[in-house]
């Protein structure tokens, strides 16, 4: 391995970027894993590079596409000396310092290397569960979502029929949000009860622009190009009866997976595999030297700006904690 890295960031989301330029700005140099591009999870730019409208990051009063937001984010960076390689991160080791970070690239089939890093941010956010039909992808963006609150108030689904998948915590939260909106929530879940906690199930199952549709399951999305989604068929699993819901918007709340699987016997995580963080308001993780923010370790808010924010915390965490092992 060449020489050793002062701090090494995974991931090149708003946490990434954000904790890159406060990193660089501290004449840190830091070396940024953006992701390979293979796939969703692997994209450099992370999830914004799939959507084409941020209408809440604060500073564009018109809002931004997504793609271009993340490229100004990595300009930003890199005008204060942070570099990038298109790599994704396969394992770390943790366990002694300096730390070992090893990366590749199989798009462009740069084969696997290691960097020794004093110190590691880890931004490697969590990609929302789909159901998995090739009909949900074709209408991503064109009314399909996986995040009420990021696009519950665009247009098409105001005072119209939307329809959300799931029946735990995060679905009933995304239902009750879209009845500010929708002039309907349908509630499509496999089972005959919510998942929810008791208190949420019961507030969603009282309001009245809430309607479970027990027993059920999307089986397509419908809708044209122009239209974008314009209905969902579902079918009861009991009685295996399809019928068609008409609505313009159909929300996968079914769940979130962290990007951290390369990380388990290195970082302690949650059950769920988000990283745990012991201290409130820092980045700290179980490891001296390793930092976490953004989504992968926040199964909470899950918003590009409050991913920037731990980005900005994480990197002022590292860089004061470089300073006190005689590293600037
Ligand atoms: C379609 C869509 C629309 C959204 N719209 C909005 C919105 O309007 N407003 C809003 O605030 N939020 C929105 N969100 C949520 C927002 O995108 C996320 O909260 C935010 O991107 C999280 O930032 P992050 O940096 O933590 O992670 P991400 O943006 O997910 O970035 C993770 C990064 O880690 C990289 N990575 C993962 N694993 C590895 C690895 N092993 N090695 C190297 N790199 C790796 C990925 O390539 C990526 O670069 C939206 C999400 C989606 C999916």
């Amino acid at each position: 391995m060449a020489d050793i890295e002062k701090l090494v960031i995974i991931g090149s989301g708003p946490a990434g970027w954000t904790a890159a330029i406060y990193a660089a700005r501290a004449s840190l140099k830091p070396l940024v894993l953006a992701g390979d591009g293979v796939n969703r999870e692997r994209m450099p730019g992370g999830q914004l590079m799939f959507t084409t409208e941020v209408e809440n990051f604060p500073g564009f009063v018109h809002g931004i596409d997504g793609q271009k937001m993340m490229g100004v984010m990595q300009q930003q960076a890199e005008r204060f000396g942070t570099r990038v390689l298109q790599n994704y991160v396969t394992r770390v080791d943790f366990k002694t310092r300096p730390f070992k970070v090893w990366h590749l690239n199989d798009l462009s089939g740069v084969a696997e290397t290691g960097v020794a890093t004093h110190a590691v941010i880890v931004a490697t956010g969590a990609s929302a569960n789909y159901i998995g039909l090739e009909s949900e992808k074709k209408f991503e963006n064109n009314g399909v979502s996986a995040c009420a609150v990021c696009d519950g108030a665009l247009p098409r689904f105001r005072n119209n029929p939307v329809v959300v998948v799931g029946g735990g915590d995060s679905a009933v939260e995304e239902g009750t949000y879209l009845t500010k909106f929708a002039s309907i929530v349908y509630l499509v879940h496999r089972r005959d009860t919510l998942r929810a906690s008791k208190i949420m199930a019961q507030r969603a199952l009282s309001n009245s622009k809430i309607k479970p549709v027990w027993n059920s399951v999307v089986e397509e999305v419908l809708g044209t190009e122009e239209a974008g989604v314009t209905a969902v068929r579902v079918k009861n699993i009991k009685t295996n009866a399809t019928s068609v819901i008409e609505c313009r918007g159909m929300f996968a709340a079914i769940g979130h997976t962290p990007n951290t699987a390369f990380l388990k016997d290195h970082l302690v995580l949650d059950v769920k595999g988000y990283v745990t963080l012991p201290h409130p308001f820092r980045s700290l993780t179980s490891v001296e030297g390793v930092f976490a923010a953004g989504d992968c370790a926040d199964p909470f808010y899950r918003q590009a700006i409050t991913a920037a924010g731990m980005g900005c915390r994480a990197a002022i965490d590292a860089e004061r904690w470089l300073a006190q092992q005689g590293i600037h």
